[in-house]
């Protein structure tokens, strides 16, 4: 999973209860649901581990 930015990679981030993906070049952030239709299966995956979570 890639920034649109800059094609940097984006990287999960917890904080609190809420969840991020955020670049690791530009740290740029998005919200799950902004990216939801994108995440590509090696995402999909890490964020299996954070159901409790709520995506807002
Ligand atoms: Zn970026």
């Amino acid at each position: 999973m890639n920034c649109k930015k800059c094609s940097g990679k984006l990287e999960v981030h917890r904080a609190c209860r809420r969840i991020r993906l955020r670049c690791t070049l530009c740290h740029k952030e998005y919200q799950i649901h902004e990216i939801a239709s994108e995440l590509d299966r090696e995402t999909e995956k890490v964020l299996e581990n954070y159901t409790a979570i709520i995506y807002d």
